[in-house]
């Protein structure tokens, strides 16, 4: 934007408080609301899978669900999506009521409920087969929305680095 002119009433909060606005305001409310779509993502592509494996029959009647390969992966979905969701629970409950250091647990959220999310959906496809790449079935589409989750801002690499040194004891900036 150029030229812009914001009159001093407009600011929010004071001068020279922007950082801490970012960081004490803002992030926890869009870092946590990004991991919470991440898990929930996650829990609907697990989901679909699910009804998938158990729905989709062979000529000799067994279901897809039978396949041990298959049941592998609905045990590697189950565990990741509830993982995800634990993650970012703890996580709210732990900024709601104020914990110290509860940033450090939204940062992590973000970026776990991100990994796992990526890992359930490509998951879900491979159980889904063929079906889960064409727009029959929702895995596509939640495939895709997980990798935005890692890429929007502030991205996976970011966040580990801010949470690497944090527990270092290392300023962010
Ligand atoms: C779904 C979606 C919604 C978005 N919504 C908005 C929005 O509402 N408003 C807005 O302003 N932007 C938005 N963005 C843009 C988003 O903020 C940027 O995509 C993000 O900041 C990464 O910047 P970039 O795409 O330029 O990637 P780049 O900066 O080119 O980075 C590419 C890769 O390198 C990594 N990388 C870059 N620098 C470093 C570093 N110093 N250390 C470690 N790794 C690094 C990144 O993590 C990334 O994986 C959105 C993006 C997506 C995908």
């Amino acid at each position: 934007m150029d030229n812009v002119k914001v009159p001093a009433s407009r600011l929010v909060g004071a001068e020279g408080d922007g950082l801490g606005l970012i960081f004490e305001v803002v992030a926890p409310t869009f870092i946590l609301g990004v991991a919470g779509v991440n898990a929930g993502l996650a829990r609907g592509a697990y989901q679909a899978a699910l009804n998938h494996a158990k729905t989709r029959a062979y000529a000799d009647g067994r279901k897809l669900a039978d396949i041990q390969a298959i049941q592998f992966y609905l045990s590697d979905m189950f565990g990741a999506v509830e993982t995800a969701s634990i993650y970012v629970q703890n996580a709210a409950k732990a900024t709601v009521s104020g914990q110290e250091g509860a940033i450090l647990h939204v940062m992590q959220s973000k970026i776990t409920a991100s990994e796992h999310a990526i890992k359930v959906t490509n998951l879900a496809m491979q159980v889904c087969g063929g079906q889960g790449y064409t727009g029959a079935l929702p895995v596509e589409r939640f495939l895709r929305d997980a990798r935005a989750g890692a890429v929007m801002a502030p991205t996976t690499e970011v966040l580990k680095e801010w949470v690497g040194k944090s527990v270092a004891g290392i300023p962010l900036f």
